[in-house]
């Protein structure tokens, strides 16, 4: 892998190796420029995927080296629900090594659909929400969304329905097979007049670009692909990066600010290197992409203050970290007579659709969600959880656990949030880091809209649930998000400075050679499958970027 010094002045330097920095690194790099890409975590099993772990015990408390997740003792953060509150320690985490959350992730690939970039046009706005147009159409996205279906490998069914987005090519790769679950769900359809699909997964089901089938090896969402057919950056995106011989991953490189000029123009990054005791290192750079997902990035420009920038760097507006939308759910689970066998294959096989579109009159709230089945826990999580309705030990909780290990689905919804401005991510005024930096701190509580959805999609999953022909049914209750890996929203794009923190390119009003480009750009939330539309998004703006940088000037 070629090496820069980091007194040498790079064109680009690239935060991040998840969805969006993968997409960034390889489209910057494969056109000629010179790329660094700074990953404050491990290199994982880059390279040697083979060895990702298959064991829960060492998944769960993996050594240093193997982190797949951030750690909550290390990169700190704490959770209150409203700024009247005192934070406490939270526990939000986030993919953190070579691929960030794509080595791990569920890898659901929805795009979004078209009415879900102007809401605010077509359906109006509410009070006590942000909801506003992108400054980006569908069509505009449209061709970038194929290209990244077609880079990075995506498996899905070939449906013509008003409930997906359309499409100008169909995916890559034929559906994954369905589950027990998916041919239970296909029966409550029938009695309910749902729309059941198989999902549409960031995992190839044949051979593609030189990369193994799925193997249905089940130890999959969590857990990284040992045969590479999850479709992570670091196994679609940055080897090719890295083949260009312009492009240099630094692991262990947690970036502590982003630094400017007096003219306010970016001039590099200073990161802690991990392998020289931490000691602080400033990396040159044109031009920097910062693609640390939806908390770090916002995190990242709120330590990046200095006498020009006061507020936080690209913060003008006051927004940076504001508008946190970070994932609600909320189901229900239930027992079947007949063994299911969940746990072979990867996490979701089908979803029901038919609630995706708003039907504001019909349902008296706004918004919408993708409601999936799924085997849902593995073995120890189980254990600990404990079965339904048992006792927590003994002979009854042992016969309990038997019975019921492999005859539960749990209904997982992914529903919309909305964008209320005091969601936020900011600094923690009492918590450090691990390295004695400002802990994130998350508040957040969601529009009272919110939890009437949530209410609704847990009681549509007691009544799916019973029509597939569950024998005893639970709900969850409803309870909003307290951070997650979903995070979108907290550096928002538009045209005007004063209520958007990037324009519609990414690049940030305030700091011309600064670019952010992940779900923190996200104006509205969609369905709560984030990750291809960031990696569509990134694909738009690393295809505007490229033809700027070879003009010689990024600010066009
Ligand atoms: C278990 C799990 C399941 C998921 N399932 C799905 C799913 O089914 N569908 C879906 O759409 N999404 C899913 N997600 C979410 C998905 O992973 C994210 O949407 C996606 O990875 C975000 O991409 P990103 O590039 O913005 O950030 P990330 O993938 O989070 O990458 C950011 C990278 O930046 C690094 N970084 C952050 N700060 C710094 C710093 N200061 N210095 C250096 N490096 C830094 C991080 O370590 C990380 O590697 C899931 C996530 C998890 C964890």
């Amino acid at each position: 892998m070629k090496k820069y010094s980091p007194s040498e002045e790079v064109d680009f330097v690239v935060i991040g190796t998840g969805a969006a920095g993968g997409v960034m690194a390889k489209q910057l790099a494969q056109a000629g420029f010179s790329v660094v890409v700074m990953e404050q975590g491990p290199w994982g099993a880059y390279g040697h995927e083979q060895d990702y772990s298959k064991d829960e015990l060492s998944n769960r408390f993996p050594a240093e080296d193997d982190m797949l997740l951030s750690d909550p003792k290390v990169q700190k953060n704490t959770f209150r629900r409203n700024a009247n509150e005192k934070a406490v320690a939270g526990n939000h985490n986030y993919g953190c090594v070579v691929g960030g959350g794509t080595i791990t992730y569920g890898a659901s690939s929805w795009r979004h659909l078209p009415w879900e970039f102007d809401e605010a046009s077509r359906f109006g706005t509410m009070t006590g929400t942000g909801i506003a147009d992108w400054p980006v159409s569908y069509a505009e996205l449209e061709p970038y969304y194929t290209q990244a279906e077609w880079e990075i490998g995506i498996s899905g069914p070939n449906l013509k329905t008003p409930l997906i987005a359309p499409m100008s090519k169909p995916y890559p790769c034929a559906p994954l097979p369905l589950k027990s679950s998916g041919f239970l769900m296909q029966k409550a359809a029938a009695k309910l007049n749902l729309t059941v699909t198989p999902n549409v997964a960031a995992i190839i089901t044949a051979p593609y670009n030189g990369r193994s089938a799925c193997i249905n090896c089940g130890m999959c969402s969590g857990y990284g692909c040992q045969v590479k057919a999850r479709s992570s950056s670091a196994v679609a995106l940055l080897p090719i990066a890295v083949a260009t011989g312009n492009c240099e991953i630094r692991v262990h490189s947690y970036v502590r600010e982003i630094n400017v000029d007096a003219s306010g123009k970016a001039t590099g990054v200073t990161y802690f290197e991990k392998k020289n005791n931490n000691r602080e290192v400033f990396q040159k750079a044109k031009c920097v992409v910062l693609s640390a997902n939806g908390t770090e990035t916002p995190r990242l420009l709120l330590l990046s203050k200095s006498n020009r920038f006061q507020n936080g760097l690209a913060n003008s507006s006051g927004i940076v970290g504001k508008y946190l939308m970070s994932g609600n759910g909320g189901g229900a689970s239930g027992l079947f007579p007949d063994p299911l066998n969940e746990y072979k294959g990867c996490v979701t096989g089908a979803a029901v659709l038919s609630y995706v579109p708003n039907d504001v009159k019909g349902r008296g709230w706004y918004g919408g969600g993708r409601m999936t089945a799924r085997g849902q826990m593995s073995p120890i999580q189980y254990g600990l959880a404990g079965p339904h309705g048992a006792p927590s030990w003994g002979a009854g909780y042992k016969k309990a656990l038997v019975e019921q290990a492999n005859r539960r689905l749990t209904m997982v919804n992914f529903i919309s949030q909305l964008p209320v401005e005091t969601n936020t991510v900011d600094l923690d005024p009492d918590v450090k880091d691990a390295w004695g930096l400002a802990a994130m701190r998350i508040t957040s509580t969601s529009h009272e809209n919110d939890f009437k959805a949530m209410q609704f999609f847990i009681d549509k999953s007691v009544e799916i649930l019973h029509a597939a022909g569950a024998t005893e049914v639970w709900a969850d209750q409803v309870s909003d998000s307290r951070g997650g890996a979903h995070a979108r929203g907290t550096c928002r794009m538009g045209n005007d400075p004063k209520s958007s923190v990037v324009n519609k390119y990414h690049r940030a009003h305030d700091v011309p050679n600064l670019f952010v480009v992940d779900g923190s750009s996200f104006v509205t939330g969609g369905r709560n499958h984030p990750t291809m539309t960031i990696s569509a998004l990134a694909y738009r703006a690393a295809d505007h970027l490229v033809k700027a940088a070879m003009t010689g000037n990024v600010t066009i």
